[in-house]
């Protein structure tokens, strides 16, 4: 059997999925955690259409050592016959600068790949680092890198221009590049599949999870979307400011005497909602609200932000519109939070089916009430899925 191997590499844990290459079927979900502080590895697995796990505390000293167990783990725990067995290897890219479309892993795409950690430390470092490495264990699978930023090549420049010197513009191509490309394509072809317009949609789209923004997609392709540069900017997230003031940040710098490294990095990791509340998870805050305390607000705040901006959207939409879609952890989970985002929403009274919102579903649902002059979809969204598309049609 052939398989395809999704891989999703961060500063200190590396995710992959595993697929078979005939029918793209999921086999297994592994995790490396915790890279270069300690380690631990999960992963479970079909065995003749049985869920297994497994689960292992371990000493993961560098990202070669969490591959190398993981991958060793597939074939001990006889998930594939041997490595060869995985002919397509896809990589999520978080920033893909120039590239516009999912790329076959050459030398250019590489050097592209590369460039772009100037843009995107965070992410492109470790999964340049990952690719390289993969490419050398696995050599004979074909390496695909599939981009977060690709979707978003269709914005109009009225909406991704940043009013700064235009030498800075050019020379450094600052511009709006937008991220979680990947869960938009895959929730909007899900809509096509869903809606059946036959013509192209105009949906906005909330992707709500740690990391959280919004997409407007207009007559099918992005037109504007709320994360920028880098993914700091937009909606209030988990640890992340989104959009502030630009100078707070010099002013914090000579205030504190931090550098300018300290200061981002807490705009990064110590803000949004965990700084309004103490904790970045909205399952804690759900279970935390009292009237009037800051578990109360942290949500509203965040509710309103995404509200104004799905009012933004409409504007963009001309009011016409196919879909608001929620997905991501939130957005796929929190009935609340989609509840209280809907009734923020003052341009349209859009209305809520209370039962359809909190009813369990596998894949999607409509949650709007019958008379609602905009629908509303709760959509899990499924990016690993698209990337092992996008590798598998490297393959054929
Ligand atoms: P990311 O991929 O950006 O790390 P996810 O899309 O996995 O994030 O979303 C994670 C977030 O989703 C959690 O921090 C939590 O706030 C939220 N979440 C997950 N499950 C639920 C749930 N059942 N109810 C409410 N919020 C949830």
């Amino acid at each position: 059997m052939n398989y395809i191997l999704v891989v999703n590499a961060g500063s200190s844990s590396i995710k992959f999925r595993l697929y078979s290459e005939n029918n793209l079927v999921e086999i297994a979900s592994a995790l490396c955690e915790r890279i270069e502080i300690d380690g631990l590895f999960k992963i479970s697995y079909q065995v003749n259409d049985k869920l297994e796990k497994f689960e292992e505390k371990t000493n993961f000293s560098s990202h070669e050592v969490a591959i190398d167990y993981c991958l060793k783990k597939l074939v001990d725990l006889k998930i594939v016959n041997n490595l060869n067995e995985i002919i397509g290897v896809g990589h999520r890219v978080v920033q893909g600068g120039e590239i516009s479309q999912s790329s076959l892993i050459d030398t250019k795409v590489l050097a592209e790949i590369e460039k772009c950690i100037k843009l995107a430390p965070l992410h492109n470092k470790p999964e340049l680092e990952v690719i390289k490495i993969i490419n050398k264990k696995i050599p004979n699978s074909k390496p695909v890198a599939v981009f977060d930023t690709s979707f978003h090549t269709t914005i109009p420049k009225l909406n991704n221009y940043y009013p700064i010197p235009k030498k800075w513009v050019d020379s450094f191509k600052i511009k709006k590049y937008g991220f979680h490309g990947t869960s938009y394509r895959y929730i909007y072809e899900k809509m096509e599949s869903i809606i059946k317009k036959g013509r192209p949609l105009n949906l906005i789209v909330c992707h709500l999870g740690n990391g959280a923004s919004i997409c407007c997609i207009k007559n099918g392709k992005s037109f504007d979307t709320t994360m920028g540069f880098t993914p700091m900017a937009g909606l209030i997230m988990g640890t992340r400011c989104g959009d502030i003031d630009p100078s707070i940040a010099d002013y914090l710098i000579n205030q504190e005497k931090n550098s300018a490294t300290a200061v981002f990095n807490s705009y990064n990791k110590e803000s949004g909602l965990k700084a309004i509340c103490g904790s970045s998870d909205f399952r804690d805050i759900n279970a935390n609200v009292l009237p009037g305390n800051e578990f109360e607000f942290a949500r509203d705040i965040f509710a309103q932000k995404v509200a104004n901006t799905i009012s933004v959207y409409l504007n963009h939409l001309e009011n016409k519109i196919d879909g608001i879609v929620f997905t991501g952890g939130i957005g796929e989970n929190d009935d609340i939070v989609r509840n209280i985002i809907c009734k923020k929403i003052f341009v349209k009274k859009i209305s809520v089916n209370a039962s359809k919102n909190k009813l369990k579903y596998d894949d999607y649902k409509k949650i709007s009430g019958l008379f609602s002059p905009i629908k509303v979809y709760a959509v899990r969204t499924n990016e690993e899925l698209k990337i092992a598309q996008d590798t598998k049609s490297f393959i054929k």
